[in-house]
């Protein structure tokens, strides 16, 4: 698949300074966007997902030291390339900066030349980054990283007592849509899908592609109702939605709640989903509740049977 157009987030109060950021970058074949304090840049940023975020220093509302704090500090934006622009009179800027998680600075007034290959550095070290967490079909997460957000927000779920709830999400008879529409055309059906999975779930909920065309989210803060209701939503609107050459899609869903007693919350809600696709498939199926309550059952059937 071709590599989509690098994004790149100008930050600075003056809007001189943004002009000028934004010809010289969208003259090196990037898309470009443009925000005038830290605060509003933060919104775009997770929303948007630029590769680079060039930014000032010195800004009000939030300035980018702070930005660039909260970039670092958030495991989903972390691998965006910070390019710090810092004061030639202004020395302390730099180590602040780069104390704070800059990636890179450049001083003001900068070469657009030097600016430019910093810029392309930012993007090839970015690029890597990217391969090693996301999926390169659908950018969502890849299975490297699900596997480890698992075992940590398992431990988390347990440490804090709060609940953790899993939805696995598999294409229903996705074999004949690629025999009948193509590989091509199937490629395009998964992208849109993770960006339904991404578009509909909050910013906490982790998307991830697991394998071929199964994606998953993992939902912390949620028990299996929520799960269930958010499955739910996720269903109708992927049976609604018109895919490209394609058309109508389904996706069969197993959901299960994370608990101390069934700690293998991916196999629990594979057996939902084993049973959302028997009952006829373009459905929820939940987990949990049921293996709750089985497990007393059968704790206690087994002394009374002998
Ligand atoms: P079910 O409703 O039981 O899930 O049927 P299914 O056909 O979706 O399930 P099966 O597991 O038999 O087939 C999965 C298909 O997904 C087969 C494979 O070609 C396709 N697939 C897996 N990864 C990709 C991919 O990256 N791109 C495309 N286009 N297809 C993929
Ligand atoms: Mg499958
Ligand atoms: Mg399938």
């Amino acid at each position: 698949m071709e590599e989509p157009t690098p994004k790149i987030l100008a930050v600075d109060d003056s809007e001189n300074v943004l002009k000028t950021l934004t010809r010289i970058i969208s003259k090196g074949g990037y898309r470009v966007d443009t925000a005038p304090d830290g605060a509003a840049a933060l919104d775009k940023i997770r929303e948007w997902l630029p590769d680079v975020v060039v930014l000032d220093v010195v800004m009000p509302v939030m300035d980018g030291i702070e930005l660039c704090r909260r970039i670092k500090d958030d495991p989903t934006l972390n691998f965006i390339w910070v390019l710090m622009l810092t004061d030639k009179d202004h020395v302390a800027d730099e180590v602040t900066g780069l104390d704070a998680g800059a990636d890179d600075y450049i001083a003001k007034p900068f070469y657009p030349d030097v600016l430019m290959a910093r810029v392309r550095k930012g993007l090839r070290i970015v690029r890597e980054r990217r391969d090693a967490f996301f999926d390169g079909l659908t950018r969502l997460y890849n299975k490297r990283v699900f596997e480890l957000l698992l075992k940590q927000e398992t431990a988390k779920s347990e440490r804090y007592d709060t609940p953790l709830s899993l939805i696995l999400v598999d294409l229903d008879h996705f074999k004949s849509v690629n025999d009948t529409h193509g590989h091509a055309a199937g490629d395009t059906v998964l992208q849109h899908l993770a960006a339904i999975l991404r578009d509909n779930t909050r910013v906490s909920d982790l998307a991830v592609r697991w394998g071929g065309e199964e994606m998953a989210v993992l939902l912390p803060q949620t028990d299996e109702k929520g799960a269930l209701a958010m499955a739910e939503n996720l269903r109708g609107l992927i049976e609604s939605h018109d895919f490209p050459v394609v058309g109508q899609v389904t996706a069969s869903f197993g959901v299960a709640q994370y608990s101390a007693q069934a700690p293998d919350l991916f196999s629990a809600a594979d057996r939902a989903l084993y049973r959302a696709k028997q009952q006829g498939r373009n459905q929820v199926a939940g987990e949990s509740a049921e293996v709750q309550q089985a497990q007393p059952t059968t704790i206690l059937a087994y002394p009374k049977s002998l």
